[in-house]
Formats: structure tokens, C-alpha cells, sequence
């Protein structure tokens, strides 16, 4: 199927936004004017996006920002989500594509959640040829990078 990453993330951006509203979040989205369509899995690349918007609203500061750019890069689109929140200690940014890993026990038990999102993701974009990396400083906030590529 043709998809328009653009079209899907303000779509699950808008199905985010009770959530975003209760931690009064903000959502910064930074589109090209113009981006082409990619042949995906429509429904797997929603699922993907879906984990990292969770992910973000359950780890980030209330009162931040969450920054969304997408740009082309080279043969590729390059989806960047960046939240500022909790963060992912260094130690545990290695591990964190494994299924049912979870940084802090305690505190995850608490958000809810089983710990399989971001390695359903990883299958999920590695089937797209492409890639999903998080960049993350403990109490500052997490970077997620999907990489994808233009067919
Ligand atoms: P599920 O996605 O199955 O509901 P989950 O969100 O705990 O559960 P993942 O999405 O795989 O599982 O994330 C794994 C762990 O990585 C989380 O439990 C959390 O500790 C950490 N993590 C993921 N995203 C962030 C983020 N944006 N900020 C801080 N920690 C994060
Ligand atoms: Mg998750």
C-alpha cells in the first residue's frame, strides 16, 4: 500500500490528544511541504508510531514539548520523535528492543504495559528494510529515529 508517513503521524497525533492534554503536553510538528509516498504496511507502521506516542506521553514531564520532524534524507524519510521525560539510563538503551525488557521495574508496573512495544517495532520496521534507533539523557528527555526507506 502507498502510504503518507505525514498523514499517519497527524493522525495518531490526533488520536494521542486527550492523552497529551492530560499531561499538558505540547506537540511541535515540523513537516515537509512535501514528502512522497512510501510503499509500507500501513497498519504496522501505525502500530510502530502508536508505541513510540505512548511511550512519550507515559515517560514524558508534564508540561513539555514533544518535537515530531520528518525529513527526506537521501533515498530515505526520516520520522524523529523527541520527548522530554524521564529518559532511558545508558546502560539500558542496549536492551531496550528486547521483549519484555523494561527499565525500573517498579515504575513500569505502574505505567502499565507488557514491555513487547519496541520489539514488535524493531520487527516491524527491519521488515520495512528500515531502522529504529532511540537516543536518550537521563532526566532530559528521548530521541526515537525511524529511518525508512523511499522505494
Ligand atoms: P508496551 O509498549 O508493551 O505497552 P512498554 O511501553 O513498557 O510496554 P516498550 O515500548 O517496549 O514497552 O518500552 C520498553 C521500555 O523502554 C519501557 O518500559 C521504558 O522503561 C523504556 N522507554 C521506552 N520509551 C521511553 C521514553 N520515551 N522515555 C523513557 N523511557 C522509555
Ligand atoms: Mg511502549
Amino acid at each position: 500500500t502507498s502510504v503518507h508517513i505525514g498523514q499517519l503521524l497527524t493522525d495518531a497525533i490526533e488520536r494521542f490528544s486527550v492523552q497529551f492534554e492530560q499531561k499538558r503536553m505540547k506537540v511541535e510538528m515540523d513537516l515537509p511541504t512535501w514528502m512522497p509516498f512510501i510503499q509500507a504496511d500501513r497498519d504496522g507502521i501505525t502500530q510502530v508510531i502508536d508505541n513510540v506516542l505512548s511511550n512519550a506521553v507515559k515517560y514524558s514531564y508534564p508540561d513539555t514539548t514533544l518535537k515530531v520532524k520528518v525529513q527526506t534524507v537521501q533515498e530515505t524519510i526520516q520520522i524523529e520523535m523527541e520527548d522530554q521525560g524521564v529518559g532511558i539510563p545508558k546502560r539500558d538503551l542496549t536492551r531496550i528492543f528486547e521483549r519484555f525488557y523494561r527499565v525500573d521495574k517498579a515504575r513500569s508496573r505502574e505505567m502499565g504495559g507488557t514491555g513487547l512495544g519496541l520489539s514488535i517495532a524493531r520487527e516491524i520496521i527491519s521488515a520495512h528494510q528500515g531502522e529504529i534507533k532511540l537516543e536518550s539523557e537521563v532526566q532530559q528527555g528521548t530521541k526515537v529515529t525511524i529511518t525508512l526507506p523511499i522505494d
